[in-house]
């Protein structure tokens, strides 16, 4: 049996509160409910985080997360909603199964992040370009 608690609910070995499947998706309420309507949409085949994942499965959580974000911008009207996705113990990610949140926002609702920019020059974003296109692996 897989110690990871996310491949258990895929599994049907714990349970979950579903709200949508498909062949590689599974999206299911989160237990801690920021705001009512948060859901996490979850590969159903392992995959600590985003690295991992194959195109198929990006694409398939991606398209799940849009279908689910309508539903849930239907059913509870919020004033927003956030995509959240950590990779990475210093991301915040804490089950280590890839995952994205999708939380129904509204004015005041104390979800916060901290965005501290730097806005450095465009010779910086140049740079930091150039490392990540000589990076980027061929399809
Ligand atoms: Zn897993």
């Amino acid at each position: 049996m897989s110690e990871c608690v996310f491949c258990r609910i895929v599994a049907r070995q714990i349970p979950a509160t579903l709200v949508h499947e498909d062949e590689h998706t599974l999206a299911f309420m989160d237990l801690g409910q920021v705001n009512p309507g948060h859901v996490l949409v979850a590969v159903k085949a392992h995959a600590e985080n985003l690295y991992g994942l194959s195109d198929t499965q990006a694409s398939a959580v991606l398209q799940s997360a849009a279908r689910v974000a309508r539903a849930i911008r239907d059913a509870f009207a919020p004033h927003g909603l956030s995509v959240y996705q950590a990779n990475g113990k210093a991301a915040g990610q804490t089950v280590f199964h890839y995952h994205v949140h999708l939380v129904p926002r509204y004015e005041g609702d104390g979800m916060a992040l901290t965005w501290p920019v730097k806005n450095p020059p465009r010779e910086k974003l140049e740079d930091y370009a150039a490392k990540i296109r000589s990076s980027l692996s061929p399809r």
